[in-house]
């Protein structure tokens, strides 16, 4: 499906601009600079169809991409949506209070959203904030999966710690997939597997 077309359609600054629901769609969350274009791209095998959030006023916008399906401008077979970053340290509370609004009304709302994965970064392990991103989660009506990326930045040894750690974060809410996925865009590990699971969490 991903050597076919995948093409960037449209930004949603709001939810009155997204797109009409007729794919089945998997969002993507995670802090800010996490590495979530890095794994975008590296999903997608596009060197640089997501692009890195630059600025944090430039994040507050929901990023729709269409992969799959026949005709430009005909529905695809699979739509990947880039939520905006967060948990960056210096956003006016203003910014903050924008993504809160827009990420809660698009997860309660949207009946297509299939997946949303929580990238982490394997150095840090989970966060407060990515608890947080978690909690909002589970108040949605839609499973997640936690993802850890950046993995080839630390020791094998840390990284089956932190894979531990996450785990056992995710067995404490209700809507986590139990297992971690385990990524690294720079060496192309863990991409495969990444593919599988969203093909199946779209039921592709
Ligand atoms: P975003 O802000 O979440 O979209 O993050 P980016 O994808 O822009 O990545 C942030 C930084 O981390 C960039 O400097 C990337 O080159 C780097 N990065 C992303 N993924 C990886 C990875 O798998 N391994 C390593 N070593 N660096 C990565």
């Amino acid at each position: 499906l991903f050597s076919g077309r995948v093409e960037f359609l449209k930004s949603a600054p709001a939810l009155q601009f997204l797109p009409d629901p007729d794919a089945p769609e998997i969002a993507f969350a995670g802090r800010s600079n996490v590495g979530k274009s890095s794994l975008l791209n590296a999903l997608t095998g596009r060197r640089s169809i997501a692009r890195a959030s630059v600025t944090p006023g430039r994040t507050q916008e929901l990023n729709f991409f269409d992969v799959g399906g026949l005709e430009e401008g005909g529905p695809p077979v699979l739509r990947l949506v880039d939520m905006p970053g967060y948990g960056f340290a210096k956003a006016p509370p203003k910014v903050v209070e924008n993504w809160k609004r827009l990420v809660r009304d698009f997860l309660r709302g949207r009946d297509v959203l299939r997946r949303t994965l929580v990238l982490i970064d394997s150095r840090h392990g989970p966060k407060k904030v990515d608890v947080e991103m978690m909690e909002m989660l589970d108040q949605s009506a839609v499973g997640y999966r936690l993802v850890l990326t950046k993995a080839d930045k630390i020791k094998a040894s840390d990284l089956a710690a932190v894979k531990a750690a996450t785990e056992a974060e995710a067995r404490k809410h209700p809507a986590a997939y139990p297992e971690v996925l385990v990524t690294s865009s720079e060496l192309k590990m863990g991409i495969d597997e990444l593919r599988a699971a969203v093909l199946a969490d779209a039921e592709i």
